[in-house]
């Protein structure tokens, strides 16, 4: 037999037999195979590999009573946008690391502020506020707080000194107003080191520039507007400190963050006290 024929004979052959396979299938069992087919068939999304959905982000499941495939979202979607909204989180490794099961309660303040700190993060409710002692670990409690929150909103975390800095280089062009826009609306805010920018006065205490403060009030007063969205804040500034700098700014925190407000005291057995 020519080899062109041989090769034609062994196509319909194998068509045949094909044939013979799904011909005596039931038409559910058809319906299965056909599922099964498409489910094999692997996706595009990156960021996890998942065996479940092959990386497609869902798959056909056969519905019985109906007699058909329907299609269903992979669980590993939500895991994916998870990993997305923390991608576009801006915490960094370092930060991530920041978590409750990572915070060290070793004395009764630490303990209070990781108990509020779990309970606003279950069940958020205004503003999380936590000023004074530097090294308090106020960074970490804040961090583990944004990042359970992460899990079921988007989020986002600035280190006040970089994110005025870059808002700053690209003053009223669009960049620095779409990106004053993004922490106007972002679900949740974490601004760490609030006005900690480099200016102090004679005295060693923080002292923002005027254009500084301008940018928090735009920030922070389009949040106070918005009901649902929760801000952290960390700086190590009391309330009563804010007001002088800016007394719009103090009073707006002050208010929002009245169930969740922690001032650490500058002392070295960092008390705490609560201004309510
Ligand atoms: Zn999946």
């Amino acid at each position: 037999m020519p080899e062109k024929i041989k090769g034609l004979s062994e196509l319909l052959d194998s068509k045949m037999n094909q044939h013979s396979v799904v011909h005596p299938m039931s038409s559910e069992e058809y319906e299965l195979y056909m599922i099964k087919k498409q489910n094999d068939q692997p996706g595009k999304l990156d960021g996890l590999d998942c065996s479940i959905c092959k990386n497609k982000g869902y798959y056909l499941r056969y519905d019985s009573e109906h007699h058909n495939s329907v299609q269903v979202r992979c669980e590993c979607m939500a895991r994916r946008d998870a990993i997305r909204r923390l991608n576009q989180s801006g915490l960094s490794q370092a930060l991530q690391k920041m978590t409750f099961e990572t915070y060290q309660t070793e004395s009764d303040w630490t303990s209070k502020i990781y108990a509020a700190a779990k309970a606003y993060a279950a069940t958020p409710a205004g503003w999380f506020f936590m000023g004074g002692q530097v090294g308090a670990g106020k960074t970490h409690i804040c961090t583990a707080i944004l990042q359970e929150l992460l899990k079921r909103y988007p989020a986002r975390y600035i280190l006040w000194r970089d994110e005025i800095a870059k808002i700053n280089a690209g003053r009223n062009d669009q960049t620095s107003i779409d990106c004053i826009g993004r922490l106007e609306n972002v679900k949740v805010l974490y601004i760490d080191d609030l006005f900690k920018s480099g200016n102090r006065d004679s005295n060693g205490k923080l002292r923002p520039n005027p254009g500084e403060v301008n940018t928090a009030s735009q920030i922070l007063y389009a949040r106070y507007n918005s009901d649902d969205l929760y801000t952290i804040i960390s700086t190590e500034l009391f309330i009563d400190e804010l007001l002088q700098i800016d007394e719009g700014i103090g009073s707006r925190i002050a208010e929002r963050s009245k169930e969740y407000r922690f001032e650490v005291d500058r002392n070295p057995a960092r008390n705490w006290r609560t201004t309510h």
